[in-house]
């Protein structure tokens, strides 16, 4: 089916953005459903291939650009072969975790796969490709083998229903499955865990924590769920890491992940409370520490609240900015896609923090098998800014 674009839409699209919301669209056939394959024309050129949703305000989502290219089972298989040879070569057995589909950066839009060990873990994100599930785990079943997955799960998050969870080939682990990054063991729960089981796109963050923190460093970790910058900071030989998260069970698996890299969880602490509440009181009694990690969950979940996420963080980062050692060094990041990385510092400048002791040592953005499309900040999500207080 063949859809005409609006004018103003159609630099957009030629430039790379995978989505045409509704609006970009000149008129929209009865008969079209979701789903179904549609080819976007800007006067009267192909401009590119997508499957169109009938509900989503985001109408069609584009996987390619070239005419010849279908979006059916040769396609899928084509798109996904592209994706996961971008990976091929890139990781050894010390990092057995890490992102083999990411969406859009991939020009494969909404479907994210994480591979843990032997485990691969599908989300697809949108109703128009979930119409394509069947195509999509035919053609994945012997590319994923072929590099040694034993095991394709689905993950499904509707909101306000439980994760729910589907095996597509092999058998779903009866236990949390051990990863790897850069050597350091973590457990991940493919069922239950949040998003696919764990948070690959802090990789290199926690492997960066590992380097900078000093021994016989005092750390504290806001966020911490299962503990994986906690035990980056133990293994690099901090004297105590405190790990603070609302989530009172994510701290039983923290601990595990320490006993797994033979570190003794009863030397650190694991703190079940807020953590701008935990910051404040720390502050009060004189406490400060050499490494402070900030990582919450996204603020912003919508452009409306953007400015109100904002807020949040710069209250967040005094409250960290108050605990932090001379000479110490407060890793902040967000994860919030709506707040981009200059308004993010923002939080962080002069006035936020209420002091001109830190200045701004390193930013950092998403890990190379999270690619994004230059077309597409919205992809950007990740953001980590590294301060030092003077000494
Ligand atoms: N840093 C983690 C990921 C953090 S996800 C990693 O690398 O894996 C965000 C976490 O913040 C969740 O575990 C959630 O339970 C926790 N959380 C949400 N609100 C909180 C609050 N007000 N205080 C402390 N923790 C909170």
């Amino acid at each position: 089916m063949r859809l005409a674009l609006h004018p103003k839409a159609i630099g957009k699209i030629r430039r790379g953005h995978p989505w045409a919301y509704r609006e970009a669209l000149r008129e929209i056939p009865r008969q079209l459903q979701t789903g179904d394959v549609v080819d976007l024309y800007g006067d009267d050129a192909f401009v590119g291939r997508g499957l169109y949703d009938a509900q989503n305000p985001i109408a069609v989502r584009l996987y390619g650009h070239d005419e010849r290219e279908a979006i059916d089972e040769a396609g899928f298989a084509r798109m996904f072969a592209r994706a996961l040879a971008r990976r091929d070569g890139r990781f050894d057995e010390n990092t057995t975790g890490y992102r083999l589909v990411n969406g859009e950066g991939d020009r494969i839009p909404g479907v994210v796969l994480d591979r843990y060990a032997d485990v691969a873990v599908l989300r697809l994100d949108g109703d128009a490709i979930a119409v394509h599930t069947e195509t999509i785990a035919r053609v994945l079943r012997p590319l994923l083998e072929a590099r040694g997955v034993r095991t394709l799960l689905q993950r499904f998050t509707k909101r306000k229903t439980p994760p729910l969870n589907d095996t597509i080939f092999g058998v779903a682990p009866s236990s949390p499955t051990e990863i790897r990054e850069h050597g350091m063991k973590m457990l991940v729960d493919t069922a239950r865990g949040q998003k696919t089981g764990a948070f690959l796109d802090q990789r290199e963050n926690r492997a960066r924590v590992r380097r900078w923190t000093p021994p016989d460093a005092r750390v504290l970790n806001l966020f911490s769920y299962s503990g994986g910058f906690s035990a980056a900071a133990a293994l690099a030989g901090a004297r105590q890491v405190t790990s603070v998260d609302t989530a009172h069970e994510a701290h039983g698996t923290a601990q595990a992940i320490f006993r797994q890299n033979g570190l003794d969880p009863r030397k650190h602490l694991f703190v079940t409370a807020d953590a701008i509440e935990f910051a404040g009181a720390r502050a009060a009694e004189g406490d400060r520490y050499e490494v402070v990690v900030s990582d919450p969950p996204s603020f912003a979940r919508n452009e409306k609240s953007v400015d109100r996420a904002l807020a949040s963080y710069a209250k967040l980062h005094a409250a960290c900015a108050a605990i932090v050692e001379k000479g110490g060094i407060f890793l902040a990041a967000s994860c919030s896609s709506h707040v981009p990385m200059e308004a993010f510092l923002q939080t962080l400048d002069d006035r936020s923090l209420g002091t001109d002791a830190f200045v701004l040592r390193e930013t950092f953005g998403l890990p190379f098998d999270h690619p994004t499309l230059p077309s597409f900040p919205e992809g950007r999500y990740l953001k980590l800014a590294v301060l030092q207080r003077s000494p």
